[in-house]
């Protein structure tokens, strides 16, 4: 497809039926981007009132919460917030009825889809789609990369994939992108995706950062070099980018490497400018970032990041813990944009596993498998340096033996007949870091 074609035709056509505001919001992130400080506390602080007035009317939950604080929606201002108790993902999950306005335009049912935390349902709607994916498209355009330009992503939702599979595809087709599955990266899939990297020839390229960079280390090893003609960028997201992945690919790839930090559920939180700074979608979003005691953290310091989202009136997210790190960065960019900046700390790092017969899987094909299942309330996965499997789990109830082992046959499916060891357990004590991590791999590197 021709990328002015999909850029100023098919795209806005797609959004229009979908009834979601998403070009005009990009318009408008183009020009806030430049605003000074002031401006933007001021858009931060209308966007607060009406987000506030709006919970207030229509969710009992959070009016229950704004008026125990004695806060006025209409006159409230961003400092009033701290005020607020914290949402946690356990307040979503036990009151989600009361925190939803069910007559919000474009509702939509989720699930997150990280590798940390407990897997947890929400609701979103048409207008917090719409700014999540402008400012998804305002990071690209840092970068020259334009709506409508080709994009390859390495990407995996097993879930995603089966419903709906060719349906996705032309939508993709008509957009102008295409997906590769990276959970499964065998030698042969690895081989193919190298072949369609070349034909496809993308503008954009989009994944897990441990996923493309084992791609390249791939193709280097099998001495072909890939080689791009139009790329402009390599995007990534999910895991923490580290030096080492970052090197590889912006050395091979020879663009810009950024990154960017969101979540399914908090929105396009982040992104890296080409001058490498993480800057927030203050215009979608107030990020605070809290100590243990719950007080924000001084510049400089690490903190905890929570979230409001200005642009979420179907479920509302205010003061939402997203239990990643990251530490106040000092806001004056060279690139001239005052939007806040951020450091992201390490711990959103996910594992490769390593397949018994060959090649690596990413760590959420075996968390989706886990996920699936109604009656496991928590797990953790090791796979050991000889690439057996232990997997533990908390069950919901009883788990009889057949379940038990229908379910280490589908791991160990997905992980080319490697060996799986099941565990019950009536709980999964988190690491010494205190992070809850899913996967752990101690056959990483061999
Ligand atoms: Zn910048």
């Amino acid at each position: 497809m021709y990328p002015a074609l999909v850029r100023h035709l098919l795209i806005p056509l797609h959004e229009r039926i979908m009834g979601r505001p998403t070009l005009s919001m990009l318009r408008e992130m183009e020009r806030t981007q430049w605003w000074s400080r002031d401006q933007l506390a001021t858009l931060q602080q209308s966007k607060l009132r009406r987000l506030l007035s709006h919970a207030h009317t229509r969710c009992p939950f959070h009016r229950d919460r704004i008026d125990a604080a004695c806060i006025d929606p209409r006159s409230a201002t961003v400092n009033d917030l701290s005020r607020l108790p914290l949402l946690t993902k356990s307040d979503i999950a036990d009151h989600r009825e009361r925190l939803i306005d069910k007559s919000a335009p474009g509702l939509r049912d989720a699930t997150t889809g990280g590798s940390t935390g407990a897997p947890l349902a929400f609701t979103t709607d048409r207008a917090r789609q719409a700014a999540d994916q402008a400012a998804r498209a305002r990071s690209r355009r840092w970068f020259g990369v334009n709506l409508g330009d080709r994009e390859l992503y390495l990407w995996g939702s097993p879930i995603e994939q089966s419903a709906g599979d060719s349906l996705k595809s032309l939508r993709d087709h008509l957009t102008n992108q295409r997906l590769l599955n990276a959970f499964q990266l065998t030698p042969k899939a690895m081989t193919r995706y190298l072949a369609i990297l070349k034909d496809y020839d993308p503008v954009h390229i989009f994944g897990y950062p441990s996923s493309l960079s084992r791609l390249v280390r791939f193709a280097l090893d099998a001495g072909h070099p890939i080689r791009t003609r139009k790329l402009r960028a390599v995007f990534t997201t999910g895991e923490l980018l580290a030096p080492a992945d970052r090197a590889i690919l912006e050395e091979h790839f020879n663009v810009p490497v950024a990154d960017g930090y969101g979540s399914r559920e908090g929105g396009f939180i982040a992104h890296q400018c080409p001058y490498g700074a993480y800057h927030v979608t203050m215009e979608s979003l107030i990020v605070e970032l809290i100590d243990h005691a719950g007080k924000p953290v001084r510049t400089g310091e690490v903190g905890e990041i929570v979230i409001t989202h200005l642009d979420a009136l179907g479920m509302p997210f205010i003061r939402y813990r997203t239990g990643d790190l990251a530490r106040s960065a000092n806001n004056s960019c060279p690139c001239g944009r005052k939007l806040d900046t951020l450091k992201m700390m390490e711990g959103r790092r996910t594992d490769l596993l390593r397949r018994a017969d060959g090649g690596h899987a990413h760590a959420l094909s075996v968390i989706y498998v886990l996920r699936n299942e109604p009656a496991v309330a928590e797990f953790k996965v090791t796979q050991h340096s000889g690439l057996d499997l232990d997997v533990e789990i908390v069950p919901r109830g009883s788990m009889g033996a057949e379940h038990q082992s229908r379910i280490s046959s589908l791991i160990s499916g997905q992980l080319g007949g490697a060996a799986v060891r099941l565990h019950l357990r009536d709980s999964i004590a988190p690491d010494p870091s205190g992070k809850h991590r899913h996967v752990v791999s101690e056959a990483h590197g061999l």
